[in-house]
């Protein structure tokens, strides 16, 4: 039988990752087929053995009964290294499937001619039938065909060796030269719908792979979401939380403090000693103090008193800057501006936008050495615009990226750590994203990103501007 058939059965799925797998589809085919090719041998040689064990009883041990058991003992052999071939996954001849169908041609005529002598009737012509099967399920149509050719040659040499010549052609000789081609024929036709099928599902598989791996994607991709969303909500939870939280606060301490504060005013209009005098100076200075925070929170927890406006973008800003021109820190400072003129107009409230960019200007201000530098930058893209604040001072260690952002945290000896946990609230409200960045210059950089409106709202040309401003040198924030 062929053993160069597992070219097609092992060798070749080999090539195709995967599909050569015993646990894929077509991976265990594969392996069937040459179980099959394996045994359909075996199962030769053993009824070989039968049927010439058989004819050695009618007519005792001879020449010819001789010849069948060495002829058979090769073919025993020959399974036997096929059969170790197979099992190391390994292929007899692999890339030669004609030299098998020609040595199995002479074979089978052999077997043929030492059974009967020579002549058409020897059952082991129906082996020649086995091995066109075998043959057209483990190669292509071509190889199979040419193998029946070479078999018909076969068989006919046998028939016309019987020294009666051509007359033993008859209906023995003609049925099994039909039975052949139909063998070919049928067997070759079932091989190619096996194969289309292999094919087939060689391609599900990889189509089920390939779905199997997007519903991971989406699966993942919607998990993200998901995190996200309930962050998001989180996030507003603890900001409705707090709001609530600094209302009352700001309420229930606000008129004691106003009291507090004019009992102080009275003792100072009086007539003090210098000890007094300081020390009331000092809590005064407290009480300003406490009144600031309360005044952020109260501004944080009515974000209904605002009033909704367009507001140009480029102007709120330019207003945040020329307060920042007057603030009184009492440090020089080189403040870059590179804004275009015309930024986008958005529906928002004036007063939070200026609070929101004086803040960040200030705390870059606050955060820069005497001659130190401030930029302001913005642009744009048709989704957003991005306005960023940056200085060269220290920056932000890393562990504080974050903390920067919560209420009350701050570094300042005077600082609320309000400004920057408004600052994103009001970014937020807009439907952007207040970030912290290193900067260029060295250090930090406040970056404010906002989805623009829809595109007829805004102008498509920006024209950059870049100049420096000198920070006014007296006072402090
Ligand atoms: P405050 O200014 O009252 O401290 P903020 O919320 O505005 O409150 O700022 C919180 C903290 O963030 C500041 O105390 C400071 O440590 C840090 N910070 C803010 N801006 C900058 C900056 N430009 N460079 C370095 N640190 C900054």
């Amino acid at each position: 039988m062929h053993d160069a058939d597992r070219r097609t059965t092992v060798a070749e799925p080999a090539t195709r990752g995967d599909d050569s797998s015993p646990h894929s589809p077509a991976g265990g085919l594969d392996l069937a087929a040459e179980g099959i090719a394996v045994r359909v041998r075996w199962m030769g040689v053993l009824l070989g053995v039968i049927l010439v064990e058989a004819r050695a009883r009618e007519v005792g041990t001879d020449g010819n009964i001789l010849a069948l058991r060495a002829l058979l003992s090769l073919g025993g052999l020959y399974a036997l290294l096929d059969t170790s071939y197979s099992m190391r996954g390994k292929v007899l001849l692999q890339r030669y499937p004609l030299i098998i169908s020609v040595l199995e041609s002479v074979f089978l005529g052999l077997l043929c001619y030492f059974d009967f002598g020579p002549g058409p009737t020897s059952p082991f012509r129906y082996y020649y039938v086995l091995s066109l099967i075998s043959c057209a399920i483990r190669y292509d149509s071509l190889t199979a065909y040419v193998t029946w050719l070479l078999h018909c040659l076969s068989y006919t040499t046998v028939a016309l060796a019987e020294p009666a010549g051509w007359s033993v052609i008859g209906w023995d000789y003609a049925v099994t030269m039909v039975l052949l081609f139909w063998v070919t024929w049928a067997s070759t036709s079932l091989a190619n719908l096996l194969r289309r099928a292999r094919e087939d599902v060689v391609r599900l598989n990889e189509r089920l792979r390939e779905s199997h791996e997007h519903l991971e994607e989406r699966i993942a991709e919607r998990t993200r979401e998901l995190e996200e969303v309930q962050a998001t909500l989180l996030h507003q939870e603890k900001m409705a939380a707090f709001g609530l939280l600094a209302a009352g606060i700001a309420h229930e301490v606000g008129n004691p403090l106003a009291s507090i504060s004019s009992l102080v005013q009275l003792l100072r209009r009086r007539q003090q000693d210098e000890y007094t005098r300081e020390k009331l100076e000092l809590i005064e200075q407290q009480l300003r103090r406490i009144q600031t925070i309360l005044r952020e929170l109260i501004d944080f927890s009515r974000p209904g008193k605002r009033s909704i406006g367009p507001v140009r973008l480029a102007d709120v800003i330019s207003e945040a800057l020329s307060i920042a021109r007057y603030y009184k820190g009492g440090k020089n400072r080189q403040l870059l501006i590179d804004v275009p003129s015309d930024l986008p107009t958005f529906q928002a409230d004036g007063d939070s936008l200026v609070q929101l960019f004086l803040n960040l200007v200030l705390n870059a201000i606050d955060a820069t050495q005497q001659g130190g530098t401030v930029r302001v930058r913005a642009s744009r893209t048709k989704a957003y615009v991005e306005v960023c604040v940056e200085d060269d001072g220290p920056g932000v260690p890393a562990e504080l990226r974050e903390r920067v952002f919560e209420p009350f945290f701050t570094t300042k000896r005077t600082g609320t750590g309000l400004g920057l946990f408004v600052c994103r609230r009001i970014v937020e409200q807009l439907g952007g994203q207040l970030t912290l960045h290193e900067s260029e210059l060295g250090g930090a950089a406040f970056c404010v990103v906002l989805p623009c409106p829809s595109a007829g709202e805004m102008p498509m040309q920006p024209r950059p501007r870049t100049e420096p401003i000198a920070v006014g040198n007296e006072g402090g924030r």
